[in-house]
């Protein structure tokens, strides 16, 4: 089957989150299967053509994009994902994509992602190339499917490709004024009232793409439950259940290539479950290097997020005293909301021995909290699968998290009725979504880590657990096919 990818974010050239690691893995291991998988992304201007070796497809040649009056003309750069052959293509088209972030709050960030959409189709055209399946994600992606068979539709190039969307976070919906479909030579009776685009009198990315896509998934599947509810939803709960027959659920998985404590190159002390004392050196070398004392009783807390509202961050904001008198250490590293930044900074600077924090994106210090921390905090309010988690049980780290979405279908509580032996819990878990469950679960997890025996055994428990990434790429192989089977159909 080829599969042609269509995304904002691909590991290891622009990733702000989960997304970067699906689409900079998922492909690779589609083409392990047998299957032909290509890339596209637009070129930010972080990812420089020395430092990636990308080369231009002169055969591709300029590509004029139409978006409202104007017309852009665009290239196409490309490489291959790091030891693999999967193609990958970068946009270039620097009068859009040489900013300073991946996503802004510029006026034109509808247009930005309007021509990535039609460059994907048109670069496509220019190689004669007809993908079994495009494979568009988040609301960035959204309104491929529709200009593929509309605004595409005459072109026979295209008429047996099917389109899947999956959504990665319901929260970013891409919503913009009804000028957006004219700005895409959209039809605009799509943007009339009650029609596919319309939404509160605006343009909504994410609902075009849920009523247009052959498809549709999400990334685990206590999150696609969720998603057909009021209260995980974010409004488009009624759209999905108009799909509910095209709408599944499929949990990431995890790239062990990467993040695994045997071959990680980022840490000093690599380890596996028969030398899980090694586990310790990590911890040592962490809270030198993140300038906590060395006190090795106390559990080092990690956590390694973005700091918005999702991850639960305001159940600290009335329990951060008490979480502090906790007998544990903490590190965070994450960047996002000022409010929560300026939480975390205030607690450093009052207990300045108990938590340290790195305010910024860093890829390797995030191995290291991985590898050096004995409990890893997800307290999410809603989590579509959650990645870290799931790092987190192959590194020994136990997961304390929030019983929501893809934290649900990954960690398992441990159940302190059951005799250590027959045992399978991985972490520990909460429902109520309230400080104090909060408090009480950190505080069992605790009790638990200083009780060495049954640590060692949840540790292990975690460490076993297989979350690679080939049982959920057999899932999204079936899922191109009911999408081809129903599109030809
Ligand atoms: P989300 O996509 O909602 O941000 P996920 O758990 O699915 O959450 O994925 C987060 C990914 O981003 C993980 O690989 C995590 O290690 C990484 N990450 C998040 N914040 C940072 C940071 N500040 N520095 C380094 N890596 C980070």
């Amino acid at each position: 089957m080829k599969i042609a990818f269509a995304a904002s974010e691909v590991y290891p050239y622009a990733k702000t989150g989960g997304l970067g690691d699906v689409i900079g893995t998922l492909p690779i291991e589609l083409s392990k299967l047998g299957h032909e998988a290509l890339v596209f992304l637009p070129r930010y201007n972080t990812i420089t053509i020395e430092d990636y070796n990308l080369k231009l497809c002169d055969d591709i040649g300029e590509i004029p994009i139409r978006i409202a009056s104007n017309i852009y003309k665009v290239q196409v750069y490309t490489t291959t994902l790091p030891v693999s052959n999967v193609i990958v293509y970068f946009i270039d088209c620097p009068h859009y994509f040489c900013r300073f972030e991946i996503y802004t709050k510029d006026n034109d960030e509808d247009e930005r992602f309007i021509l990535f959409s039609k460059s994907i189709i048109e670069t496509l055209q220019r190689l004669k190339y007809a993908p079994d399946v495009i494979h568009c994600n988040d609301w960035h992606t959204g309104l491929l499917p529709v200009l593929l068979k509309e605004n595409y539709g005459w072109d026979k190039l295209f008429h047996n490709t099917a389109t899947v969307f999956t959504i990665h976070n319901i929260a970013y919906q891409g919503i913009f004024t009804k000028d957006t479909f004219r700005k895409a030579d959209i039809n605009p009776e799509h943007a009339a009232p009650g029609e596919i685009g319309e939404y509160y009198g605006n343009i909504n990315f994410l609902k075009t793409a849920i009523l247009t896509s052959d498809i549709i998934n999400t990334v685990s599947e206590t999150y696609a439950k969720e998603l057909l509810t009021e209260e995980f939803g974010a409004g488009m709960e009624n759209f999905l259940k108009r799909r509910e027959k095209d709408f599944f659920g499929i949990l990431n998985g995890a790239d062990y290539n990467i993040w695994n404590p045997g071959k990680d190159i980022y840490i000093p002390n690599q380890y596996t479950s028969s030398d899980l004392s090694v586990k310790l050196k990590n911890k040592t070398a962490l809270l030198k290097r993140v300038n906590l004392p060395q006190d090795k009783n106390k559990p080092l807390i990690g956590i390694i997020s973005r700091l918005v509202e999702q991850k639960g961050f305001n159940l600290f904001e009335d329990s951060a005293e008490q979480l502090m008198k906790l007998d544990a250490l903490w590190v965070v590293l994450g960047n996002g909301e000022p409010k929560y930044e300026e939480m975390f900074s205030a607690l450093v600077k009052k207990y300045p021995e108990k938590i340290s924090l790195y305010l910024g994106y860093y890829d390797e210090l995030s191995h290291l909290i991985e590898a050096g921390s004995d409990i890893f905090l997800m307290p999410s309010r809603f989590e579509p699968c959650g990645l870290n988690q799931i790092y987190s049980l192959k590194y020994g780290t136990v997961p304390v998290v929030r019983k929501t979405g893809g934290l649900a279908d990954t960690v398992e509580d441990w159940d302190e009725s059951l005799s250590n032996e027959i045992q399978s819990g991985t972490g520990f878990s909460f429902k109520d979504f309230s400080p104090q469950m909060l408090i009480d679960t950190l505080q069992r997890a605790i009790t638990y880590y200083k009780n060495k025996p049954t640590w060692k055994k949840i540790q292990l428990n975690g460490m076993c657990k297989d979350y690679s990434w080939k049982k959920s790429a057999e899932k999204y192989v079936t899922l191109y096919d009911k999408a081809l089977k129903k599109y030809v159909g």
